[in-house]
């Protein structure tokens, strides 16, 4: 995507479905083809930040949790798998990193 006004293409989508360039503030609608899209990507990124920190990792628990609030069943076990990958990263524990493992294969 790149910005009609300054060419930037650093460029973010908005909560409200617009699109807003970080470089010079320009905004504009989205065409209607990628609001859908618009809205899963963000509703995904915005569960992944809510839960990305919860503890224990329970798959079924977080699954749950996000599809209550409006992420498919597959998109939900992805964030969950993301999480797990996170934890993996931030633990030099070998038993957690196996809990973990087994999780995001479970997931
Ligand atoms: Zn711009």
């Amino acid at each position: 995507m790149v910005c009609p006004k300054c060419g930037s293409r650093d460029v973010r989508i908005s909560p409200s479905g617009k699109y807003v360039c970080n470089s010079c503030g320009y905004s504009w609608q989205m065409p209607m083809a990628d609001l859908g899209w618009a809205r899963r990507i963000f509703n995904i990124e915005k569960l992944y930040e809510e839960f990305k920190d919860v503890r224990p990792i329970d798959c079924a628990r977080m699954k749950g949790e996000m599809v209550k609030r409006g992420a498919s069943e597959g998109d939900a076990a992805k964030i969950v798998r993301r999480i797990a990958r996170r934890a993996i990263r931030m633990t030099n524990d070998k038993n957690e990193r196996e809990a973990l493992a087994a999780i995001i294969d479970g997931c």
